[in-house]
């Protein structure tokens, strides 16, 4: 065995057989190498008898020492290209045994979903032949090159033209500073247009954010589709302008779509159009660049209030210590958005901070509605697509969750 050793303690492997990825320091006994592990390190977990348990990158800072990427039987060596080309393999099964792979509506989708895919700390994208990468461990952030070729060799070139790292905005600067942002397999696709569920969408993960496109909403915008005929509809927190098109396809009437950032409307603005050339000139489709507080509280709206309402902030919360202030933004957003819709109305709102887990949502939203007092009936909970699913043994892993709610 070349590898470090993290010996676990007596008693304290039984998380870990469980498939729960995280080794805590206070479940360690000892490291037994010829030198302290540094950041990123690949260990070999093993338990008080020293039987292998599996393998982990090991982080020296804080409470988590290791995150388990392989479980069981394991190379005695880092593991090499065939290694991560077989775990990249499985997931692509994986996504294809839930219909995104050879899908002719939907060419986008998340090939690796950290946790979830068994892999602490790598997000992979995948947009129509680009992989978009990025490392948010150590780990992962040393291991890009061999992650890359191991893609390209799982994938191969029917499916795979492009590995683009985008870490040096998530750990870049930490790691190595001189590390840009790049393509490490092949380069830029002409025109980066992919579909979902038929709708096309231009995916600039150069600039855009985490990997340029929230993959994460697309069952949810689906819903959306599904409701919107007919109705009016406003898409806050916009983005890229997902939901606006899908309400547009669904038969809306009028979609406006709001986001405080230029870049972001711009980007809708390109979407819409891909979709739906007219609907700009025509007034079917309307952009704010605003935010979303005070467009709630705006001319818009008091003039001709929305039949649908869609509410997907950021993170208001990304610690537990910021919980109870993101606790009273949900609040304060929720209840603007109550007040205002119309009678029979439509609300899809949303969170995706980790720490405000489902029940927590909830509760803040049906707090909201009490406060306007208005009869609202719960038609839906929302949560993340199958790209994006968690170990069911890592609930931490479940972070999107959303409510449809009917109000009178
Ligand atoms: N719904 C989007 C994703 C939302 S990401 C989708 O389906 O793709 C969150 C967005 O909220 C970002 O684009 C950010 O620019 C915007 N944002 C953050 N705070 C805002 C505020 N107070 N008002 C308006 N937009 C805001």
């Amino acid at each position: 065995m070349n590898l470090p050793q993290l010996v676990l303690q007596r008693g304290k492997d039984a998380s870990v057989r469980r498939f729960h990825p995280w080794i805590f320091s206070g479940a360690v006994d000892r490291i037994i190498a010829p030198a302290e592990p540094a950041d990123g390190d690949v260990v070999a977990v093993v338990d008080y008898r020293a039987a292998p348990i599996g393998l982990a990158h090991f982080q020296p800072h804080g409470s988590i020492v290791g995150r388990v990427f392989h479980f069981s039987e394991h190379p005695a060596e880092t593991p090499d290209e065939a290694f991560w080309a077989e775990k990249f393999r499985a997931a692509w099964e994986r996504r294809r045994r839930v219909g995104l792979v050879d899908n002719p509506h939907t060419t986008a989708f998340r090939l690796i979903h950290a946790e979830g895919d068994g892999l602490p700390g790598l997000i992979v994208d995948y947009y129509a032949g680009t992989a978009v990468l990025q490392a948010h461990s150590m780990g992962m952030y040393r291991a890009r090159p061999l992650l890359a070729r191991a893609l390209a060799v799982a994938l191969g070139p029917r499916y795979l033209t492009a590995v683009y790292d985008k870490s040096a905005d998530t750990l870049g600067t930490a790691a190595d500073p001189a590390a840009p942002n790049g393509y490490l397999v092949g380069e830029a696709p002409a025109d980066p247009v992919v579909l979902e569920n038929g709708h096309r969408f231009r995916i600039d993960w150069l600039t855009g954010q985490k990997t340029g496109f929230f993959l994460d909403q697309r069952d949810s915008r689906a819903l959306v589709g599904h409701y919107a005929r007919g109705r009016r509809v406003l898409n806050t927190f916009c983005y890229t302008g997902g939901f606006s098109v899908y309400a547009l396809a669904g038969g809306a009437t009028a979609v406006d779509s709001v986001d405080s950032s230029k870049t972001a409307m711009a980007l809708t603005d390109v979407n819409v159009a891909l979709n739906f050339p007219d609907a700009a000139a025509t007034g079917r489709h309307r952009s704010f660049t605003a935010d979303v507080f005070d467009f709630l509280r705006g001319p818009e709206v008091a003039a001709d209030p929305y039949d649908l309402i869609i509410l997907d902030p950021p993170a208001f919360a990304k610690s537990r210590a910021a919980r109870v202030r993101a606790e009273a933004g949900y609040r304060r957003l929720n209840a603007e958005a109550l007040r205002r819709i119309k009678p029979g109305g439509l609300l899809f709102t949303f969170s995706c901070s980790q720490v405000v887990d489902r029940e927590l949502f909830t509760n803040t939203v049906r707090a909201a509605a009490l406060e306007v007092g208005r009869p609202v009936r719960l038609l839906h909970y929302l949560s993340q697509p199958a790209d994006h699913a968690p170990s069911f043994f890592h609930p931490e892993g479940e972070y999107l969750k959303g409510l449809v709610l009917e109000v009178e």
